[in-house]
């Protein structure tokens, strides 16, 4: 029988959890032991009583660490938690690989098989343990959400005895699981709606949806693999700006999603743009972590330029911890039975799923980019 330990996050603004008091009772089920640390779900409404009543035993302290088989996290460890691990155990996490270089080195040395849940592929077989999907969604409904609660005008149409009120313009840039959400969220509070996005597939999407799609000259298709979009050349994106920038200038509210997996985040949105918008109007920059959309956004801080406020987001979903950890342990624990069995888990590096997602294992980063990228660094040093 495996032991896993449910460590409370440490990162800052991280209030969700990897393991509800629902997935503990199904693990321990399983034939798992669970250990739960004291607090671990308390930001996210779930009580070490929960826990409790669902076969887990909760833990005061950090010394759960080294006895356990398996670590559950959302948060990437730092590197003081990676070397807490014990030795060839498991950790499933998200791991940012490379923002956590350190970690991921300490993870190799401590010969952990980590698990990251980024790395999971969009494959029909993993649709249940997709993590990016499920927090992506969050992301996109919350944007929506913060916008509305910033912009100091009503988003639906109001025909009052005052007179009538305009409904809000919403304009969504990038319209993949976070985007789709968005323009859903807009459009049920009211909101018209105009998206843009590189890839061909989405506009019916996005039609469906209520939103109207901004045409794009499109010289080569924007598909990239797996489903994700192509980084656009410059000449292109700047083609871009110019088209989008006349449904800018009348936007009351712009939310950007656009990414482009491993690479910086396209510039969408320059200063001229912000610029051209009229004061009060909300920009939220959910590509802020990854460098934004949006030339003026900064991560988790509030930017007011010439009467627009700009916010950028680095952790949207950890602001709904409930359902963000309902739905992330619900991942995990998809991932984790489908490699166990009876409480038991056993790695298969053929399987297509494990395979991919294994960031660390026997010693080895074997995750290329990230491989890369710290050879890259000591060879600086
Ligand atoms: P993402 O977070 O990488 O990017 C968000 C969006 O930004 C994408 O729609 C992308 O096309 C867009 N974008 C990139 N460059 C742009 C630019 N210059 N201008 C405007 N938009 C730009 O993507 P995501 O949300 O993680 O998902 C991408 C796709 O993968 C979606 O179509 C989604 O439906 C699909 N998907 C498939 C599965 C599966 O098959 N299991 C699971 C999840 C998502």
């Amino acid at each position: 029988m495996s032991t896993i330990f449910v460590p409370r996050e440490t990162q800052s603004g991280e209030l969700r959890v990897a393991a509800t008091p629902e997935t503990v009772k199904r693990l321990v089920k399983e034939g798992f032991a669970v250990e739960v640390a004291a607090g671990a779900g308390e930001a996210a409404s779930f009580a070490d009583d929960d826990y409790q009543a669902a076969g887990a035993t909760v833990a005061a302290g950090g010394s759960a660490w080294p006895a356990a088989d398996v670590v559950l996290k959302v948060a990437p460890p730092t590197p003081d938690e990676a070397r807490a691990l014990r030795a060839e155990s498991l950790l499933i996490s998200f791991l940012a690989p490379h923002k956590n270089l350190d970690a991921v080195q300490a993870l190799a040395e401590r010969r952990v098989s980590a698990l990251a849940m980024e790395l999971i592929p969009r494959i029909t077989r993993a649709q249940p343990m997709d993590a990016l999907s499920s927090q992506a969604s969050i992301g996109g409904y919350k944007a929506v959400l913060v916008a509305a609660a910033r912009l100091g005008k009503y988003f639906p149409l109001l025909m009052t005895a005052a007179g009538t009120i305009r409904p809000a313009k919403v304009v969504i840039m990038g319209a993949g699981v976070a985007g789709l959400q968005a323009i859903a969220t807009a459009k049920r509070l009211g909101a018209q709606v105009e998206v843009s996005d590189v890839r061909a597939a989405v506009k019916e999407q996005v039609q469906s949806l209520g939103g109207k799609f901004i045409e794009l000259p499109m010289q080569e298709s924007g598909e990239g693999a797996g489903g994700y979009a192509r980084e656009m050349g410059e000449d292109f994106l700047k083609k871009q700006r110019e088209i989008v920038s006349r449904h800018v200038a009348g936007a009351d509210v712009v939310i950007t999603t656009a990414q482009v997996p491993g690479k910086r985040a396209p510039v969408l949105l320059s200063r001229e743009m912000v610029e051209s918008m009229r004061r009060g109007a909300v920009v939220v920059d959910l590509a802020v972590d990854s460098g934004g959309n949006c030339e003026l956004s900064q991560p988790d801080r509030e930017v007011t330029h010439d009467g627009v406020h700009v916010l950028g987001f680095t952790n949207l979903p950890a602001t709904m911890p409930e359902d963000a950890s309902t739905l992330y342990a619900r991942n995990v624990l998809a991932l984790l039975l489908s490699i166990s069995k009876g409480g038991v888990v056993t790695l298969d590096l053929a399987d297509d799923i494990v395979g991919p997602t294994l960031l660390t294992h026997a010693g080895e980063i074997r995750h290329q980019p990230t491989a890369a990228a710290l050879a890259a660094g000591s060879a600086a040093r």
